[in-house]
């Protein structure tokens, strides 16, 4: 498997790690984008949004909710929440991952 987030959760590539149970992992962006930037993805490789399947909807929702959590845990005031899909909406890893980002007070309005 050549996939890169994937090497990170079989720790093949070391990352900063922020959360990880049976079926996800977050861990810091490396070219963070916000003071704080996280990616949070599922174990189970799926490419990007438009190959989530029917079965993958209870994952989908969990998906959120590590987020809601590190959110908490971090005690961010406010934060955003940003999947791009395929190459065209700005995807660059062909693995479904969810951006965390929080910090910067231009966020707020930016339309990213
Ligand atoms: P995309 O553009 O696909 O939505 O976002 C991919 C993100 O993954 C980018 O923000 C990029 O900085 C991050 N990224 C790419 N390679 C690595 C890596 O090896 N480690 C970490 N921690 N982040 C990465
Ligand atoms: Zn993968």
């Amino acid at each position: 498997m050549e996939c890169i987030f994937c090497k990170i959760i079989n720790k093949e590539i070391p990352s900063e790690i922020v959360f990880e149970d049976d079926e996800f992992i977050a861990f810091k962006d490396v070219n963070p984008q916000a003071p704080v930037h996280i990616l949070i993805i599922p174990k189970k490789h799926i490419s990007s949004v438009n190959h989530v399947e029917i079965e993958d909807k209870t994952l989908m929702g969990e998906l959120i909710l590590v987020a809601q959590k590190i959110a908490r845990e971090k005690n961010l005031a406010g934060y955003k929440l940003l999947i791009n899909v395929g190459r065209e909406g700005g995807q660059l890893i062909n693995h479904l991952h969810l951006h965390l980002l929080s910090g910067l007070s231009h966020l707020k309005s930016l339309n990213i």
